[in-house]
């Protein structure tokens, strides 16, 4: 069922000629404008010159952020969305907040008895019941809130019942909402995530194209494993249950890309192969990783974004990242205050100052060797001991970011062993060009590094690594074919989002997790 169209339509001057328009839209009716006058006004503003044409049109729904934005007082506008909250009085008339996603806050819709069916529609109405209402636009009396709509019409789309609807008024935890995925985007928590989220895909392609990086799209499916570290969902139309009676090796060829296939893990390779023909690149889409670790900031499926520049060294790369992280921290900033006000207020009240200070402050450069010194004299008890030559766990670099230097660090050239193939050697023979940017409350939240662009260089680092130089012939001949110094780095999305918003679970920055054993939705 769709409300009654409201009468509003554009009143414009006809003459062919004119380009300068003579146009007026107006919302005739009650009363915001009466025909008649706007035919005076535009009869003003044009000089007089006729003829003119009146054209209705079905008036557009409003959104309550356009509303609350512009202060819309005396408009009368149609709002459409869901019910939060109810309060009846016993005077004939009810107070509705109505959300529509549009923002955080709330719309209060003031319904009396002069409404029709008032009381039939009334009762129709609790928690989560979606409603249409036209009405006009007025100063608020009460208290938490400018504006309120006073109903001139109501349409209740669809009701909701108050004793099985999932979302009561009172607050759920997370653990629960993460079971009602299909509900959690109507709470202000997932609200607000996803706005959050969606403002930082923006500010990450704006960032990139006001800087002439061209977007390139890297395969999902991939018969390449980027790290050679054996993390891949694999992809196939074999029948998995045939194949479990024979033994012996299973025939790839048989299977739908002739070889074995899996979901990707990075984009770099590919995107390395677009940087060294079109100049600087980035990717943006989804990744795939099959490490069944239960943690905080693990996902089997995230979104990763990944530039790739031809003729930069590794301190370019860091300079690139650095003012990267800045500057969409920056730009979210800007465009969700009130969202992340919402979860400094709700979830971590040192977040504004901590987003605050990575916009303001430059991050602190140092090598991993040095960062093992620190932590090694830090006389903080660790849950895994760290020594020069081990992988530092999320532990390790929050105590960094956190306690030691209470900003983002990032550390360079870390020991080749615990590294992949394609970071580029330093002349010690013992580490390699690699970077990794490390903030408060997460740890790693990008991974980067120059990359080797020498031939001989990088089979030799192959084979150290166990991997085949064949499988990786036409990586190999990018380094063959004028081959130039080149570098690059992965931002996790789902990492920002728990860095801008502070919440402390990953699986709460996206909107259908996928971790092991899950994947609901
Ligand atoms: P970690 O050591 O934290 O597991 P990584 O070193 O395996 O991460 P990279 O391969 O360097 O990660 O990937 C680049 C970025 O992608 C990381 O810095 C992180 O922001 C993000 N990322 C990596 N793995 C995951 C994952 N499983 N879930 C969510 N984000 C991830
Ligand atoms: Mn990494």
């Amino acid at each position: 069922m769709i409300t009654q169209p409201f009468l509003a339509g554009v009143l414009q001057r006809t003459r062919p000629s004119d380009s300068s328009g003579g146009r007026c839209y107006l919302h005739v009716s009650p009363k915001i404008w009466k025909l008649s006058s706007a035919v005076k006004h535009l009869k003003r503003c044009t000089g007089g010159i006729g003829p003119y044409r009146w054209t209705p049109f079905i008036m557009p729904r409003t959104k309550v952020a356009q509303i609350l934005r512009e202060t819309l007082s005396g408009t009368e506008v149609d709002v459409r969305g869901w019910v939060r909250t109810k309060r009846e009085s016993k005077q004939n008339f009810a107070f509705l907040e109505v959300n529509d996603g549009s923002c955080l806050a709330n719309i209060q819709v003031v319904v009396d008895a002069n409404v029709p069916d008032y009381a039939i529609l009334i009762k129709q109405i609790s928690t989560g019941a979606s409603v249409a209402i036209i009405g006009e636009v007025k100063e608020s009396l009460g208290k938490g809130q400018r504006v309120e709509i006073h109903a001139r019409q109501l349409t209740v789309l669809g009701t909701s019942d108050a004793l099985t609807y999932p979302l009561q008024k009172k607050g759920h935890s997370l653990e629960f909402l993460r079971e009602k995925a299909h509900l959690r985007p109507r709470t202000n928590t997932f609200g607000a995530m996803a706005r959050v989220r969606n403002s930082l895909c923006a500010t990450i392609h704006d960032f990139f194209q006001t800087r002439g990086f061209l977007y390139v799209q890297t395969p999902i499916i991939t018969t390449s494993d980027c790290e050679g570290a054996g993390q891949v969902f694999q992809v196939t139309t074999l029948d998995l249950a045939k194949l479990q009676q024979f033994k012996g090796p299973i025939d790839y060829s048989r299977d739908f890309f002739g070889k074995k296939a899996g979901l990707t893990v990075s984009g770099q390779l590919e995107g390395e192969i677009y940087a060294t023909a079109l100049g600087d690149v980035y990717t943006f889409g989804p990744t795939f990783r099959a490490e069944n670790s239960n943690t905080t900031r693990h996902l089997a499926e995230f979104w990763m974004v990944e530039p790739e520049m031809p003729f930069y060294v590794l301190e370019e790369n860091m300079d690139l990242a650095e003012s990267f992280v800045r500057s969409i921290v920056k730009g979210v900033m800007d465009r969700c205050q009130a969202d992340l006000e919402f979860f400094n207020e709700r979830f971590e009240p040192t977040l504004l100052a901590s987003l605050q200070n990575i916009v303001e402050n430059e991050f602190i450069r140092l090598t991993y060797t040095e960062a093992i010194e620190i932590l090694e004299k830090s006389g903080h008890s660790f849950e895994y001991p760290i020594s020069w030559g081990n992988d530092m766990h999320s532990e390790h670099e929050r105590y960094l970011t956190e306690q030691h230097f209470k900003q983002p660090v990032i550390l360079t050239d870390y020991p080749r062993e615990i590294k992949s193939f394609y970071m580029r050697c330093n002349e010690d023979g013992k580490t390699v060009r690699a970077m990794d940017v490390l903030v408060p409350r997460i740890g790693e939240i990008i991974g980067g590094s120059q990359r080797e662009e020498r031939h001989d260089a990088l089979i030799d680092r192959m084979k150290e690594c166990h991997l085949d130089p064949e499988d990786y012939w036409w990586y190999l001949e990018l380094r063959q074919y004028g081959t130039v110094p080149h570098s690059g780095f992965g931002l996790g999305l789902e990492r920002t989002v728990q860095l801008v918003t502070g919440m402390t679970n990953i699986r709460d920055c996206i909107p259908f997790p996928r971790t092991p054993k899950s994947a609901e939705f």
